[in-house]
């Protein structure tokens, strides 16, 4: 990882806390609640040394708490995991940041948290990405953070089901003071996980878009999507949104090595099977060629950055060509061009907004072990289910939203961190005995 990498990650933290401090104005909140929100409650750098290629390789490992504005010991803080190589410290303290807002935004009752590995996957065998797994789960443990009632991880970038039964597996070996299949959500549906918990970030997006559409006419009903990042929430996004069920036409789909768009719309699901054959998108015939950056820059009607942070920025925000920016990965939007967005009247639905649909699964999960592990032949009947109850949750909070947003002339990124900043603020108050509520 170069310096020059850590050096973007600790201003996009400061950059962050500027934000930050915006909020807390356009709220009028007292000095302590800027403090609160600044200082994360705990972070743990860790260190493992797995074998890679015959030899040991120590590496930093990092699990960050946000903050957790509930009732002490009531609910336990929540948050993906990340094997990235661009992980940093910096980076998870954001990305922790911006769990607290989300579950803040859809009502659900976890604190903000968020861990990883600056590793790459796609360079480990099996065996060495399994290493890195059960060593970090050991620290993660002996760190207090995998326990039903005060941490419970999940998946992020490049981690997927796989990686979740390893832990959970390894989980088994060392008392960690709860059930394991409690403490880690993101699980394979036999070993407890949800089913629908796969496809949740991509689906709550979708659905909290189609709300955003029947609130404004401004837009189609059935726009044309250009998805970038074709993971977890790119690839679920592109396979819902062509299908019956939504029925959006998806011109463009890109990975990491570049992308694919066709004017008419691509057919998705061959898409697919190409992708699943060849691991790249590229050579399919029936679309041309395009880079990412060329991706970013249609004129589609909704652009979609799904894969990772920093991709509309400073540099690229006065070309945007799209009429709505959805942001699915997390700080895909840059601060600076959240304002240049505003200022040409592009709206941009942020990720707090858009992507909580993982962390609504990963609640659902977490609820229904609590009680027992599910049940195989009711798979079916709990997918139905936690569509419906994704649906309700992402879709609530849009009408005001779009309320507020309308009637103080703010943007949708400003007013959703506005609306999310007075429920911290009355939330930490009451926890914490503060008196004051503004300046
Ligand atoms: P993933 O690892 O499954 O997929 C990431 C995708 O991004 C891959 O297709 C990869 O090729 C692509 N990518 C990587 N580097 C790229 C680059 N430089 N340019 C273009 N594409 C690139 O990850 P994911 O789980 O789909 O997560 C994507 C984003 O969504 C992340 O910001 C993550 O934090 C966020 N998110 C994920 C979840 C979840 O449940 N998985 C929940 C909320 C938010």
């Amino acid at each position: 990882m170069g310096e020059m990498t850590i050096k973007k990650e600790n201003l996009m933290l400061e950059e962050n806390t500027k934000r930050l401090r915006r909020w807390c104005e356009m709220i009028h909140a007292p000095a302590w609640f800027f403090e609160e929100l600044k200082l994360p409650k705990n972070v743990y750098q860790m260190k493992i040394r797995p074998t890679i290629r015959g030899e040991k390789a120590p590496m930093p490992a990092w699990r960050v708490h946000d903050i957790n504005p509930h009732p002490k010991g009531s609910y336990p803080y929540k948050g993906g995991l990340r094997f990235h190589p661009q992980v940093t410290q910096e980076l998870l303290q954001v990305l922790a940041r911006d769990m607290t807002y989300k579950c803040a935004w859809v009502n659900i009752p976890f604190g903000g948290a968020k861990g990883g590995v600056p590793v790459d996957p796609s360079e480990c065998t099996e065996a060495e990405l399994r290493d890195i797994t059960e060593q970090f789960t050991v620290e993660l443990a002996n760190h207090n953070c995998l326990h039903a009632h005060k941490d419970v991880p999940g998946p992020d970038m490049g981690v997927n089901e796989r990686v979740m039964y390893w832990m959970l597996n390894k989980a088994g070996d060392i008392d960690t003071g709860s059930p394991p299949y409690q403490a880690l959500t993101g699980k394979p549906v036999e070993n407890g996980g949800l089913p629908g918990r796969e496809e949740a970030t991509a689906r709550g997006g979708l659905d909290a878009l189609e709300k955003y559409l029947q609130l404004t006419s401004m837009f189609p009903q059935k726009p044309a999507l250009a998805i970038q990042g074709f993971g977890n929430v790119g690839e679920n996004l592109a396979r819902l949104a062509h299908s019956q069920e939504y029925g959006y036409p998806i011109v463009a789909v890109s990975d990491k090595k570049g992308g694919i768009y066709a004017e008419k719309g691509l057919d998705i699901p061959a898409v697919r099977a190409w992708f699943r054959q060849n691991q790249t998108l590229a050579g399919f015939s029936q679309a041309a060629a395009i880079s990412n950056e060329e991706l970013l820059l249609l004129p589609v009607d909704v652009l979609m950055p799904a894969a990772l942070e920093n991709q509309i920025t400073e540099r690229n925000a006065s070309k945007i060509q799209a009429k709505l920016i959805v942001e699915l990965a997390n700080e895909a939007v840059t601060p600076a061009a959240y304002d240049i967005l505003a200022s040409r009247g592009i709206p941009a639905l942020p990720g707090i907004v858009m992507n909580p649909g993982g962390v609504v699964g990963s609640f659902l999960e977490w609820s229904r072990n609590l009680g027992t592990m599910a049940h195989n032949v009711e798979t079916e009947q709990i997918y139905e289910e936690t569509k419906r109850k994704l649906r309700a949750i992402m879709q609530a909070p849009m009408v005001k939203l779009c309320e507020r947003s309308r009637a103080a002339g703010w943007s949708l990124d400003d007013t959703a961190h506005v609306i999310v900043f007075e429920i911290l603020q009355e939330k930490l108050r009451k926890r914490h005995g503060y008196k004051n509520t503004c300046q």
